[in-house]
């Protein structure tokens, strides 16, 4: 059993800290946000993850998970510091906001009192565990305290966040202090992960160009399918048959509506700043930023083919958040769809199953007019006169929707399939003016 404590409570932090505890650990999370902390305290959880509530109120019945918002209580005899705070795009160049960590840190160097391995598993640019350091080591409000800092970046899926944590493909630690790495991977050793062990610079770069190779497959099955629809050819089943070769595999070969959500669009962004500013010039990753925008406009010209204007027609969303199982809603498809079609007059009928009210924050946040969104309660309902639908997240409850109900429902039955979950032929068979991405029907 080790003493952990966690900072920042959001979908990397509660998790980590939950399943540490899980595994036995005395685990305290700390988060300056009050409110999330008094929820927590309560016993309610303030982000959707499957299975977290569960965990958590296991493992704070057991007396081994506490939540605060004092850094002096979280780091009390703490072994392990894990910073878990949020690195959201910084600037219009691209970089990683570095402010929370750097708050994190100098709040951590004002409080320690004893030796204590801190990890960073937030996501940070190539160079940041010498920031920490520094900060740490300038701040320190007792000189004579010593401390290593290990960089142990998280791979962990949003909406699968626990199974993710608990069965990682690999375990990554970055540290100059072998000693203090190998402290580090005994917390992780009842997983029976493989870890790799290398210095700091290395280990930060492997979560950037992780995230940046899925982002690539992406956005190329989606530059496969728009060429796949010009000629004719399904990339369903081109991803398929692609997915077999086992040098290239399945998973990520989905094209749509592309990426969102809280780690990709600020990662990719972040590693071609990274490029930029070291004056090379990343053009690989310029191209999966521009299709995947792309790929968003596509759907709106899609709908304006079919409907001609948007002017007073009502749109249906089906799934707000940026992917199924979660609420988040950062950097969704769903807001910049919404923002275009309401900015062409049409009017919103949405319905997300765990999203709406982070969606509509997220909304109120970009602007978005909420006079012309109407938020439903079931997808039967956002079909109601509704002159089209788009499928934006492929949540598992809009996979077998009664299709001849939704069609009856609709003024006009205009079906946008962002997420090809949906049959053409069969979507054509019972009525509907069906688009997919990609998604010819051969010769
Ligand atoms: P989040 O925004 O959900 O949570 C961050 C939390 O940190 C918030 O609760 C915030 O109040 C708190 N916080 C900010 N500054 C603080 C401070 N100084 N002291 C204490 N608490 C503070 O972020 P997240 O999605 O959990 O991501 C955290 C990091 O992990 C990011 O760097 C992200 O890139 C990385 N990451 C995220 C995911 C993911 O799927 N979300 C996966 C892998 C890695």
């Amino acid at each position: 059993m080790s003493k952990i404590c966690v900072i920042g409570t959001g979908y990397v932090g509660l998790v980590t800290g939950t399943c540490f505890a899980d595994m036995g650990n005395d685990v305290t999370c700390v988060d300056i946000v009050e409110e999330k902390i008094a929820r927590l305290k309560r016993g309610e959880v303030p982000i959707y993850e499957p299975g977290l509530a569960e965990m958590i109120a296991r493992n704070v019945r057991a007396g081994r998970l506490h939540f605060t918002t004092s850094y002096r209580e979280g780091l009390a005899d703490s072994e392990f510091i894990f910073i878990a705070v949020n690195t959201p795009t910084g600037s219009t160049q691209g970089s990683a906001d570095m402010r929370y960590v750097e708050m994190a840190a100098r709040m951590i160097a004002e409080e320690l009192d004893h030796y204590a391995v801190i990890i960073n598993k937030s996501t940070v640019p190539v160079g940041s565990g010498d920031v920490v350091t520094r900060i740490i080591r300038t701040h320190l409000a007792r000189p004579d305290v010593s401390f290593a800092v290990v960089s142990n970046p998280e791979f962990l899926r949003e909406g699968a966040a626990i199974q993710d944590f608990l069965n990682p493909d690999r375990v990554v630690l970055g540290s100059s202090d072998m000693e203090a790495a190998h402290r580090v991977a005994a917390l992780y050793l009842p997983l029976r992960a493989p870890i790799i062990m290398t210095d700091i610079y290395t280990a930060e770069m492997i979560k950037y160009a992780s995230n940046a190779f899925l982002a690539t497959k992406i956005s190329f099955i989606n530059e496969i399918a728009q060429i796949c629809e010009r000629l004719g050819a399904d990339v369903k089943e081109v991803a398929v048959g692609m997915g077999y070769d086992k040098r290239i595999g399945r998973a990520f070969l989905d094209a749509g509506l592309g990426y969102g959500g809280s780690c990709f669009p600020k990662d990719v962004r972040a590693l071609a700043h990274m490029a930029d500013e070291a004056g090379l010039h990343p053009q690989l990753l310029h191209a999966v930023m521009e299709i995947n925008q792309d790929q968003r406009r596509l759907v709106v010209d899609k709908l304006v083919s079919i409907l001609g204007s948007l002017r007073n027609a009502t749109i249906g969303i089906l799934g707000l958040a940026f992917k199924a199982n979660t609420d988040d809603m950062r950097e969704a498809p769903s807001l910049d769809i919404i923002r275009w079609v309401t900015g062409q007059g049409a009017l919103v009928r949405a319905y997300d199953p765990v999203a709406r009210e982070t969606a509509r924050q997220a909304m109120e946040r970009e602007g978005i007019r909420l006079d012309l969104v109407t938020f439903c309660s079931n997808a039967y309902e956002v079909a109601e006169q509704a002159d089209a639908i788009i499928i934006v997240t492929d949540w598992n409850e809009f996979k077998s929707l009664d299709m001849v109900q939704i069609r009856n429902l609709m003024r006009r039955p205009v079906l946008i399939d962002g997420r090809n979950i949906y049959e053409p032929r069969e979507m054509v068979s019972l009525g509907f003016t069906y688009r997919g991405i990609g998604r010819g029907t051969g010769p």
